[in-house]
Order: C-alpha cells, then structure tokens, then sequence
C-alpha cells in the first residue's frame, strides 16, 4: 500500500511510503478453519500448472500466465482475494504459528521475548476470557466520555484516544519534515471517519447508498451491543453520520493525498490555535506527552477550521455519542466479545469486501502478535528462515539493477544533462535494505501478562505510539524498518529514500534459489526495480537525494515528465476493473510507474547479466526462451483474483492497479515483450502507442 501506512494497528504515521503490495488479500479482521490445515507449499518460481496455454500471450498475457490459477486456487471462503502473495503469506503464517505455539506451550526457561510473543498470542487466542467479562474492559473510557463537563474537557480526552489509537476527529502523530528529512516533527492530520475515504459519504448510485445504508446499520448495532435501546441507537446512529459526512466534507480526498505538497503546511503551535480555537492545543500536546513542540505539520489546514467549526455547532451530547463509537470501532474487535468481533466482520469483511468468513481466530492472532512485537519475532524468523545466502543473492540483484538506472538514465533522450546529474545523486544514494534491521527493537518496557488480550493490545498500541511520537525533536534513525522481517511486501520511503525488502517477500516464488536467472529477474527483480522507481514516480521525483522535499528538475524536464506520466495515466484510466467502474489512472499512477519502470530496469539488468554469463537468449529451456520465461515470471507474481466487492474497494481506495493491469498494463509498453512472444504491432498486448517514462 502506499500514502499513509501505519506500522501496527497503531498512531497513523503520515509518511509517504509507496508500497509493493504483494498480498492484495484484503485481510479483513479475520474463525472458522482448524489450526490442523497443513502448511502450503510454496509456488516454484515457475509454474505451468498454473498457464492457460490455450489463450493467446498477444491477447491478454494475464490470462496466458495465470489462467488456471484460479481454477487450482480458488479464493478461500476466509479472503476476498487470493494469489501468487497469499501463497507466500499463508506459508508464513504457518511458519510464525508453529513459532509461535512454541512459545506459548512452555511457561519455563522462555527468554523475554518468547516470553512476551507467547503470552501475547495465547492470550490472543483465549476467547473464553475475552468473552467473559463482556464490554467491561472498555468501561473507564465509556465512564471518560460519559464524565465530559464541556467542549473545554474534549483536548485531553483527544490526546489519550490518540495513544490509545482511537482516531476519533483527527490523527496525531510524528513524521520525518518533508523539507528537512534529518528532522523529526509532530503532526496533525484530518481523521474520524469510519468509511474508508471522504467519497464514501458523497457518491451517487445504487452500490455507494447501499453501503452508506449498511454503515448507519453497523453503527446502530455497536451501539446496541454498548447497550442503547434499539430506538435511541438508530436516531444516535444517524447523528454520527450526520457529523461523520460533514468531517468528511472538510477532508482532502485520497488521489490529493499523494501529494506531498498539499499535505504539508508547517506552522507555529499559535497558528494552529487561530485555525481551531475550539480545541486547546497546547493541552492536547502536553497530553500526548509532547510538550516541548512549539511548531508542527498541520496536513491540511481547511480540514481544521472545518472541524473547529463542526465542534462549536455539534451539541456535547452528540460528540459524546460519536465518541463512544468511535472507541468501540477503534478498538480492535478480535480483543472484545464475540458479537462485537461478529458485527464489526459483517460490515467490514462481509459487506464491504464480500469476504464470506472471518479467518481463522489462530491467524489472526498470528497477525495481531506480529503486528505488535513484529521485530521480537522477526529475530526468531529470520534465523530460522532466512539464510546469509538469500541477503547475498538480494543484495547482488539490488546492485545490478541500481547499475540498470544508472545506465538507463544516461540514455535518456527527455532529460537534461544537469536533471540527470541530480537523478544519479540520487540513485546513488539510495540506502538498500534487505531481511532485516541491523538493530533489533527494545520491547522491554512493554508488558505482556498472559491471559490479558484486551490489555495486552492496548498496552501494545499506546507502546508503539509512544515510542513514534519520542522521535519527535531528535535526530533519525536511518536503520528503522516501517515494516517486520516476516511481512510479504516491500517498500521505498522517500524521506529516508530507502528501499526495503524484508526476509517474508524473499521466498519462492518471486525469489527461488532452483530457478533459472530470467525467472528470478522476472519476479523478485521486478519487485526490486519497482522499490527504486518509487523514488523516481510522480510522488517520489519530488524528494531529492537526502531525502527532502525540493525541487531538483528544470522546468523542461519536469513538463516532459508529466508528459509521459500522462500516457500511463490515459492508459490505466481506460481499464475497467469492475461492471462501470474504471481504473483511477491518476491514484495509481505512482505504483503505475514503479511497475512498468521497475519491469524495465529488471529487464535490462537480465540482459546485463546475461551477457556477463553467456547466456543463449535463443536456447529454449522447458518450452521457453529466457525472455519468455523473463515476462511469465513477472505475470506469474501477480497470478490471483479477488471478489467483486473487494475489487470495487481496491479501485476506490488503493493506489495499487488491479492485478490484471499490473501485468497486461506492463506488457503492452514493452515492445521487448512482443517480440519475444512474436505478436504483431497493433494486438492489444502490443499497441501502435506504448507509454513510457523510465
Ligand atoms: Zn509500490
């Protein structure tokens, strides 16, 4: 995923961090299969079983690649989605389970840390004393709202809800200063919204007010299960509709978001205070046990004069009611009573992705405790799963394909000299980061006490956003990872401008030791290309080499730039994904840009170290030349499908294209790619005109 990704289920850090998005699972909060179900078998790196033979690579190469995936792997009941990435997620999952039952079996001789991960999950799986005591463990807060004298008591109520990861009516957090990546400052961003973006409360038809309908259902049945009669939950409902459409009304839409220059307005703590009176800022900092900020990112500035007038017209009995749901939705429901776990699935899971069962209590509590002590497993998994030879092997891919910007942009015939000595300064200070951190997270100050989920998660949530907002004002660690070692994804950070591939993406498939080096090139180089393009998309090209904000192009380049990106935008735009709903060329064009570069520079690098072997491009090995084999492994990275109702969430929410695009939308730019399957200029998988910006 990319734009704003949270570590855990904690604070939303606000950094621009543009993803891979290998799984595309839609992991909804996940019981329903027994923990008996055998461990997957990884996918070798390439699969004919899985190759519709009878369709034509020209016509639709998605469907030449993967045709008969979904035949051999149809989407679980427990997903709204599966594929080549889930394959690797559930073979990891499994990995960390058998970890982790080991740790939460013995109580003897455990080190902290297997101490804490075992205890965390077997609480986690203890249903009966999470279901017990009912919605007691949520009473203090519920006895919080219900104490509220005024709107003067909301600041301090709101700095303890941002600990707790409760986004009620905004988010706090820390982030790297887009202008000064040495620094690390705080931040106010929009929030409080329970659909997934702003448009959710405004489009028109028939899908958008069913789900809207569904919502104010949901929300009427949390309230129930907190214990309002079924008349007052319904009219509070609609309330907190009300006020949710108006905050949403105020808030910056998702394809806006992705740009670093309308979500970045430093200003003094006063200015802030003149923006929005209502909430007295200096309490709410000192609260959040930040009080030494005297200046801050405040994302979008119209959102918080928005909310600042919504608060003085919003009467304290309904910002009470939207405050108590607020907790119960933040809350995560696999630590609550069942009937809430229930509801929050059905709306969530059920309705909104089509997912037609929770996963499996055991893998979410696989999740959940990777989620909150990732690097105390991470060490354990990387040990055990991830040998010096797959670092090795990674890092030798990375150097060949940073060697393949290199070339690439000295041949660029669009740029200017004097851009490309600024775009090698900043290729070549790009950080490479593979497996796993050099230094391991400190949890010691984290208290696991078995038999305690729901004060374990909490505990866990406020932890992790205490240790992001101590960042602020000190200098930045360049070796932190965003994400665990046992994560399937990779990522590149621009304010860090490094790219980050952990030991959970370096398996079989997209890396398989036994494959040929054009399979291996298709995929995981692919992967890799794809990282280092993001510093270079439309997003990343604004950051320079150490990691700021600041504009490096000449104003010709920069046209000629947005000239290209515009091709891939027309062309992406005109995808359907699902009945009438087309691709957002312009939210995806980032990730756009990161896969049909990153297959490029993925492919020169091939050539490169093909030539170095004397490899015969012409030799075929198993039915196939090296090239071929080079663009199969790259459509067999994105082998899957997904259910209508995710597909229809994805297009509206993800920057990333469908699966489908990722391939087709590739293909069709690379002329390479026809002529190595011998398809004839003007077939759709080789078009008359082909996009390309890198
Ligand atoms: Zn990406």
């Amino acid at each position: 995923m990319t734009g704003r990704t949270s570590t855990s289920s904690a604070m939303k850090a606000i950094i621009l961090v543009a993803a891979l998005c290998a799984t595309l699972m839609g992991q909804a909060p996940g019981a329903s299969h027994d923990s008996a179900e055998k461990t997957p078998k990884l996918l070798p790196g390439l699969d004919k079983e899985l190759m519709d033979t009878t369709a034509d690579p020209c016509v639709d190469f998605f469907q030449y690649s993967c045709g008969n995936f979904s035949k051999l792997y149809p989407i679980p009941s427990d997903r709204s989605g599966y594929g080549t990435g889930s394959i690797i997620a559930d073979y990891t999952e499994h990995v960390l389970h058998s970890m982790l039952d080991k740790a939460a079996a013995s109580t003897a001789n455990r080190t902290p840390s297997q101490q804490k991960i075992g205890d965390y999950y077997a609480s986690c799986l203890n249903t009966e004393a999470i279901n017990q005591p009912g919605l007691k463990p949520l009473q203090p807060e519920l006895d919080r709202i219900a104490a509220l004298k005024s709107k003067q008591d909301l600041p301090a109520l709101l700095a303890h809800y941002q600990l707790i990861g409760v986004g009620a009516f905004l988010n706090f957090g820390e982030q790297q200063d887009f202008k000064d990546a040495r620094k690390q400052i705080a931040v106010v961003d929009q929030g409080g919204l329970g659909l997934p973006e702003r448009d959710y409360y405004f489009r028109t038809g028939d899908t958008p007010q069913k789900t809207r309908k569904q919502y104010v259902e949901h929300i009427t049945n949390m309230l129930k299960l907190l214990g309002e009669p079924e008349d007052k939950a319904a009219g509070d409902a609609q309330k907190i509709m009300q006020l949710e459409t108006a905050l949403a009304k105020e808030s910056l839409d998702i394809t806006s978001q992705r740009d670093p220059q309308k979500i970045y307005h430093m200003m003094p703590v006063s200015e802030l205070a003149k923006l929005a009176p209502e909430i007295a800022w200096s309490r709410f900092l000192t609260d959040t046990g930040v009080p030494s900020v005297s200046e801050l990112n405040v994302t979008y500035p119209e959102f918080f004069k928005g909310l600042n007038s919504l608060l003085v017209s919003t009467d304290l009995d309904t910002i009470k009611t939207y405050l108590r749901w607020q907790l119960i939705h933040s809350t995560p429901s696999l630590v609550l009573p069942q009937p809430v776990d229930e509801e929050a699935f059905d709306f969530y899971g059920r309705k909104l992705r089509g997912q037609p069962e929770q996963r499996a209590r055991w893998k979410r509590c696989v999740a959940a405790t990777d989620g909150a002590l990732g690097e105390a497993i991470g060490q354990v998994y990387v040990a055990q799963e991830f040998p010096p030879s797959s670092k090795q092997a990674t890092l030798q891919m990375v150097r060949d394909i940073e060697a393949a910007m290199d070339h690439d942009i000295d041949t660029l015939d669009w740029m200017s000299p004097a851009t490309k000595v600024r775009a090698k300064e900043k290729l070549h200070a790009v950080a490479d980061k593979i497996g796993y951190p050099d230094h391991w997270r400190d949890y010691s100050k984290l208290k696991v006490v078995r038999n305690d989920a729901f004060g374990n998660t909490i505990r866990a949530i406020e932890f992790e956003n205490r240790r992001q907002l101590a960042k602020i004002g000190k200098p930045v660690d360049r070796g932190e990872w965003g994400i665990s070692p046992a994560t399937v994804d990779a990522y590149y950070n621009p304010s860090m401008n490094d790219i980050n591939f952990p030991a959970g993406i370096l398996q079989p498939p997209l890396y398989d030791k036994n494959a040929p080096d054009a399979v291996n090139y298709g995929h995981i180089g692919g992967v890799v290309g794809h990282e280092l393009t993001h510093g270079f998309d439309d997003q990343g090209r604004q950051f320079d080499a150490n990691g700021n904000l600041s504009d490096w192009w000449t104003a010709e380049d920069a046209k000629r730039f947005e000239e290209k990106t515009d091709c891939e935008v027309k062309e992406y735009s005109s995808f359907t994904a699902i009945d009438d709903l087309k691709v957002n060329g312009k939210l995806t064009l980032g990730e756009n840009t990161a896969d049909n570069g990153g297959l490029r520079l993925a492919f020169a690098a091939f050539l490169a170290d093909a030539k170095r072997k004397n490899i015969d491009l012409n030799q075929k090995q198993d039915g196939y030349t090296p090239i071929q084999q080079f663009f199969l492994a790259h459509g067999q990275s994105w082998c899957g499908s997904i259910r209508p109702e995710q597909m229809r969430l994805q297009v509206q929410t993800d920057p990333h294209s469908p699966r489908q695009f990722r391939v087709n939308g590739v293909v069709q730019n690379m002329p390479e790619f026809g002529k190595a399957f011998g398809c004839k200029t003007g077939q759709p998988m080789m078009p008359v005109n082909a996009c390309r910006v890198w």
